[in-house]
């Protein structure tokens, strides 16, 4: 196979993202929805048809796409293609989305979960490119993770392998919302560190967090505080700090037991930049050899706002990838 046109929906929190694009990543079209909020039974018919009116109006024929991907939150029935409890999406259970789109748009659907299907995008498109052992984290308001182990991605017995951030790194640490105390995620994930600093912050609207929320404290987020550090608000450099040297406990879990040639962090990572990769990079010697640290780059996701664009056509390269019927790194 040389060149063919790929659909891909990626079932976001708030959002999906429908693209069109050509196997070497040129989009031909690209939609975004921003009404997750509408009931599934009213959603999937428009997503159905807006799939079907991309096709037509480039042209193409459904017999030239050999495949749809479906990135979803978890948990979901990745097998049969189905979302079953996305965690921001109360109306979505049980929704059979791979089989509805399978049937109106008379292409195959592959379904992987949205920490896997960004691994994959940045492995076909991004900064995984070509790679054989690399590891993306999503690094956003929790930590999902995907595995790319001797060129091929990792998916477990029943689907949930890569789930990075419910590592229990610290078993007297904070609750995790997946019930499990101390998980990585509970310590880095971007809702767990508003969420303590907005616990730990009430009450001092003076603060320097605070007054960076706009002076209300459940507007605090990662970004407020990474603002209060560039300031040198002592407190703030001191979780920052914490937070760095827990990454580095994950990250440095990673790098021994996979050894790695990248390391590729996700939406928080890519926002901040250096000043939230120095702390890490400077913890970590003391969480993984220095041989499997000398081989492993860490780095920012290169498709960063448009991965999710990317992250449905990624899983059906994969898909074909792994069937042979495709290898675009030689
Ligand atoms: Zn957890």
């Amino acid at each position: 196979m040389n060149e063919f046109p790929i659909l891909g929906y990626d079932i976001g929190g708030t959002k999906i993202a429908v693209a069109l694009m050509m196997n070497d990543g040129k989009v031909i079209t690209s939609e975004r929805f921003d009404n997750m909020d509408t009931d599934p039974e009213k959603m999937l018919p428009k997503l159905a048809e807006c799939g079907l009116s991309m096709l037509k109006t480039a042209g193409i024929s459904s017999s030239a796409v050999p495949g749809i991907g479906i990135s979803t939150p978890s948990p979901a029935d990745i097998p049969n293609g189905i979302i079953t409890a996305p965690p921001n999406n109360p109306k979505w259970r049980n929704v059979e989305i791979g089989k509805f789109l399978s049937e109106k748009l008379g292409i195959e659907t592959i379904m992987e979960n949205d920490a896997n299907a960004g691994m994959l995008a940045e492995w076909f498109f991004g900064a995984g490119r070509g790679c054989r052992n690399a590891i993306y984290l999503t690094m956003s308001t929790g930590i999902g993770g995907g595995i790319i182990a001797e060129g091929h991605l990792i998916e477990g017995k029943s689907f949930f392998a890569g789930e990075i951030g419910h590592m229990v790194i610290d078993r007297e640490g904070p609750l995790c919302n997946c019930g499990l105390r101390g998980c990585y995620e509970a310590f880095c994930g971007g809702r767990a560190v508003a969420q303590r600093l907005q616990s730990e912050l009430s009450g001092q609207p003076e603060h320097a967090i605070v007054k960076a929320a706009g002076g209300k404290v459940e507007n605090i987020n990662f970004v407020t505080l990474e603002k209060a550090v560039i300031a040198g608000d002592k407190y703030a450099m001191e979780i920052w700090e914490e937070i760095a040297l827990r990454n580095a406990q994950g990250i440095g879990i990673l790098i021994n037991i996979f050894n790695p040639e990248k390391i590729i962090l996700g939406t928080i990572a890519w926002a901040a930049g250096d000043i939230f990769l120095s702390p890490i990079k400077r913890y970590l010697p003391q969480f993984c050899w220095k041989e499997t640290l000398a081989d492993c780059e860490i780095t920012v996701s290169a498709l960063r706002r448009d991965i999710g664009s990317y992250a449905g056509p990624a899983i059906v390269l994969n898909h074909l990838y792994n069937e042979g019927r495709y290898n675009p790194f030689g």
